[in-house]
């Protein structure tokens, strides 16, 4: 057993006894960590028990490395959160990343998702309302890419011939990206993405999101097919349901008279009947 200090993100917590609570946290050392944190249920709102979900916090851990569950020493917040639980989407964007991070159990340490989740986190809580929808989705790429699983955007995902630049191509989450013509073939269905709504999708990936993604439901929806093949077959977010309506909601401000939410990339090309890019319709990507 060796006393480890670091830093360390609060993803979730839950009661584990009378008086004691279990703390899911993302540190960069050594990626995913849970802690049993006794008698932090007794604690005043000081110390152990002040800390949130989402916050910051200098943790010291009795570490074994053979465990997976450690126990908590000590822990001062460093950066609360709090601004995230006093709005429903910001909340739920934060919740979305949090359950895309624990999906993952990550067990190796990664400074650059860490920094990219803080990051992700500051942002949701800070920026203004309309960006929010296009801040969840950029944020829950950000943590697929870094945690391994970058969507292929570039090059079909199943022949890894070139992908022409017009038309609709299919976004296969299974194959974990866009498809070329050949390889869509007989392929019914399944979400179909014009040029703009490819860009926008490029631009979300690279975490240089547009400051309102238009179809944002469509976006979200690529997220969850995506999630649920990668890095395995998995069960559906539950995050999403909560989502999908609040980004509705966020979006209709943004979404132009006409336009669709069904036309992510408002480039007039999405011939596909309207159901076809519908994440709600089962099967459909
Ligand atoms: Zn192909």
């Amino acid at each position: 057993m060796t006393l480890v200090t670091q830093e360390g993100i609060l993803l979730r917590s839950h009661p584990y006894s009378e008086t004691s609570r279990i703390m899911r946290f993302l540190t960069p050392a050594h990626g995913l960590v849970s802690v049993v944190a006794r008698g932090a249920r007794r604690e005043s709102s000081r110390g152990r028990g002040g800390v949130e979900t989402f916050d910051d916090a200098a943790i010291v851990l009795a570490y074994r490395e053979s465990r997976d569950l450690h126990t908590l020493r000590d822990l001062q917040v460093v950066r609360s959160r709090r601004g995230l639980g006093k709005d429903l989407l910001r909340f739920a964007g934060a919740s979305l990343l949090a359950e895309l991070l624990l999906a993952h159990t990550l067990q190796e340490g990664s400074v650059e998702l860490f920094d990219s989740v803080r990051e992700s986190l500051d942002r949701l809580e800070g920026v203004e309302r309309g960006r929010l929808p296009s801040e969840i989705l950029s944020g829950a790429w950000g943590v697929l890419v870094q945690a391994g699983y970058p969507p292929e955007l570039e090059a079909c995902a199943r022949c890894g011939g070139d992908l022409p630049g017009e038309g609709l191509l299919l976004f296969d989450p299974v194959a974990g990206g866009l498809l070329c013509p050949g390889c869509t073939q007989g392929r019914e269905g399944g979400g179909r993405l014009g040029p703009g709504a490819r860009e926008a999708l490029r631009r979300l990936v690279r975490r240089r999101p547009d400051a309102e993604v238009r179809g944002a439901r469509v976006h979200l929806g690529l997220v969850e097919r995506f999630a649920l093949h990668h890095p395995a077959p998995s069960r559906p977010l539950r995050t999403v349901a909560l989502l999908r309506p609040l980004m509705e909601e966020a979006g209709e401000r943004v979404r132009a008279p006409g336009d669709g939410p069904r036309d992510p990339g408002g480039d007039g090309r999405s011939a596909e009947p309207p159901s076809s890019l519908d994440p709600g319709q089962p099967g459909s990507y």
